[in-house]
């Protein structure tokens, strides 16, 4: 039996005014539920340096206000539509970076969703497929979303601390996966930050040495303890000149522009540099990559299947992200400290008294 779909759809949430806005209380309502739609209280909704990109507009893109941040979603269903069958209420569940694709293309149909080929439908910032109203985040108490894009917790998984890896964590698994990651490959990753430091822990786990590259000599510590087999501070040259051609894959997580031309000569011949951060425009010598023959990608954060996968994962293997869980009325300050690198190393909204 399912329960009834009429719901309270007014959501109390935090939002920005404009661009380079501080977040401040906003109240709206979240869609009656579709058919396949279910219903989420937030429990907790983690910071992404994203959020920042997003609330300056780093990328240019169209955003419409109030818009309301978050795409790091863990709560509770409180309510399905009669066609849902994959989730019941009262379910433990988790929302990424996404929540709609066409379904139809070539990449929806090998469960690539974020890659649509006809633009994803983001979990804030982007406008809902059906009706053309902008989605709204996270930093939120209610959210309402096709059940596609709603994961249920696996057994043992402790949602109290895993919405990082619906953003965080995703992004750097799937790479991770995508090129074979496991004993006998090194693996690299540059700044150690919420998703680089859950790349560590990924790495590690899946049996690859891991060498770590960081602007902050007071991480080294911690970072090692994260898993690292050895750390390299990435401003002293020499350090990463010994790194020359180990690397089968860096997974670059910098959350600000910066030269990659002495990192890149770190990975080996065919190796993958895999430069994840969405901060303005990657500036890459050629020679390096074409002396190598490396290859420069990047993706996004992972689709249905793939999350599936770091979900049973990060349960099995108990991976969870570092965390500071903070009171609502802090985020500003949290954004503030995010962005001059004050974080170990996920701030998360504790959202089960409300907002
Ligand atoms: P974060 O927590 O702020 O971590 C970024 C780390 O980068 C910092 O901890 C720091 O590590 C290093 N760093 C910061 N400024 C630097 C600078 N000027 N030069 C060199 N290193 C610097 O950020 P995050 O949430 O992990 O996000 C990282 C980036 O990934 C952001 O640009 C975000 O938008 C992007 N992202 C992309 C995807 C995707 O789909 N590809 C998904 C999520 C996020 P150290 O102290 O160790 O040096």
């Amino acid at each position: 039996m399912h329960a009834p779909t009429t719901l309270d759809t007014e959501t109390h949430a935090l939002a920005v005014y404009e661009k380079d806005g501080h977040l401040a209380p906003y109240t709206f309502n979240r869609r009656d539920l579709r058919p396949k739609d279910v219903a989420v209280r937030i429990l907790y909704a983690g910071v992404c340096h994203t959020d920042i990109h997003n609330i300056k507009n780093e990328n240019g893109w169209p955003l419409s206000y109030p818009m309301v941040p978050g795409h790091e979603i863990a709560g509770e269903v409180i309510a399905v539509g009669p066609e849902v069958a994959s989730l019941a209420v009262g379910d433990p569940v988790l929302i990424g970076v996404q929540v709609d694709s066409c379904r139809k293309c070539e990449q929806c149909r090998q469960h690539l969703e974020i890659y649509c080929a006809e633009g994803m439908t983001g979990t804030y910032a982007s406008r809902d497929r059906v009706d053309g109203t902008p989605t709204q985040g996270g930093f939120s108490t209610l959210y309402v979303a096709d059940e596609h894009f709603v994961f249920k917790a696996p057994d043992g998984l402790d949602v109290s601390r895993a919405a990082p890896l619906m953003c965080a964590g995703a992004t750097v698994f799937s790479p991770l996966r995508l090129w074979d990651i496991g004993p006998g490959k090194t693996v690299g990753v540059v700044g150690i930050g919420g998703l680089g430091h859950l790349a560590v822990k990924y790495a590690r786990a899946m049996g690859a040495h891991v060498v770590a590259f960081t602007t902050s000599a007071s991480k080294i510590d911690e970072i090692k303890a994260l898993g690292a087999h050895e750390v390299v501070l990435s401003k002293d040259p020499a350090q990463v000149q010994a790194q020359a051609g180990k690397i089968d894959l860096m997974l670059d997580t910098v959350s600000a522009p910066h030269p990659l031309d002495a990192l890149m000569w770190t990975v080996k011949f065919d190796g993958v540099y895999s430069a994840l951060g969405a901060a303005g425009r990657i500036d890459v010598d050629p020679i390096p990559v074409l002396l190598g023959r490396r290859k420069v990608t990047s993706s996004g954060s992972g689709g249905s299947l793939e999350i599936r996968d770091m979900l049973d994962f990060s349960a099995k293997y108990g991976i969870y992200p570092e965390v500071e869980f903070i009171a609502p009325d802090y985020v500003n300050t949290a954004l503030e400290r995010l962005e001059r690198n004050d974080v170990r190393y996920r701030f998360v909204i504790d959202l089960t008294k409300g907002l």
